[in-house]
């Protein structure tokens, strides 16, 4: 389960960089029908803006389930519309923006299996053949809930998936907005059974990447955060897939 995934890391980041690993065979054969699922409004574009707007321009249904409302500074109206903007930016359409409509940082207070549920019924009802899903291992509570949950549902389903990491000890690295530049992994070991990827961003996904995430504007008024935000525009996205085959199973 992945739960238990936490006790036991075998899979060196470093290793699979220097392996053919690291690449973007996961996404072979190309999905019909994929789901991002995000915690908080501009997730969608850090973890995987440029995988959608490839996908949408490949001719594939793309659907986002945001999980929260954003709203932890009162900014969640002007969110609501930052995060409209760059749905459009990224061209996701109407029909394929969901909300769960939870409090932004509530996840980890939710009632046990509450947000499980919640997200299963959403996702057999989207019946995606590819998932991207927030990291389960990621220090953000919300981040990591939501991944859990994600990845729950993908493990009972067999449906392929590609988890994104945002917030990890010392990653990204180096600072920054070097759009030239490649998307490297975090230092800290993955949790057996999971190996990194790398999807390259053609230049048009890049520029699309980019321009929904200045739609997130709130988001880049703090030197802080705005330096996190912008060191996720590089040259690729970076995910963690499945190490036994696309389908996964027990680790
Ligand atoms: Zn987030």
């Amino acid at each position: 389960m992945v739960s238990s995934e936490r006790q036991a890391a075998c899979v060196c980041s470093a290793c699979s960089l220097r392996t053919s690993a690291f690449s973007a065979a996961h996404l072979e054969p190309s999905p019909r029908a994929i789901v991002v699922v995000a915690p908080h409004p501009d997730d969608e574009t850090l973890g995987a803006g440029g995988l959608i707007a490839g996908a949408v321009a490949a001719g594939a249904a793309v659907a986002v389930v945001l999980g929260t409302d954003g709203n932890r500074r009162g900014l969640g109206r002007v969110r609501a519309r930052e995060y409209a903007a760059a749905l459009d930016c990224l061209g996701v359409p109407e029909a394929g923006r969901i909300r769960l409509n939870y409090a932004d940082g509530s996840l980890a207070r939710q009632p046990p299996g509450c947000v499980d549920l919640h997200l299963a019924e959403t996702l057999s009802a989207l019946r995606p053949d590819h998932v991207v899903l927030p990291a389960p291992w990621d220090c953000h509570p919300d981040h990591a809930v939501l991944g859990h949950a994600a990845a729950h549902w993908v493990q009972q389903t067999g449906v392929p998936c590609s988890a994104y990491p945002i917030h990890a000890s010392g990653f990204p690295r180096p600072r920054g907005f070097r759009p030239s530049e490649p998307l490297l992994p975090p230092s800290a070991l993955l949790p057996c059974g999971w190996k990194w990827t790398s999807l390259p961003l053609s230049p048009t996904a890049l520029r699309c990447k980019l321009d929904a995430l200045r739609c997130h504007r709130t988001q880049l008024w703090t030197p802080t955060l705005r330096g996190l935000l912008l060191s996720l525009v590089r040259q690729n996205e970076l995910f963690a897939v499945r190490s036994e085959g696309i389908n996964g199973g027990s680790p």
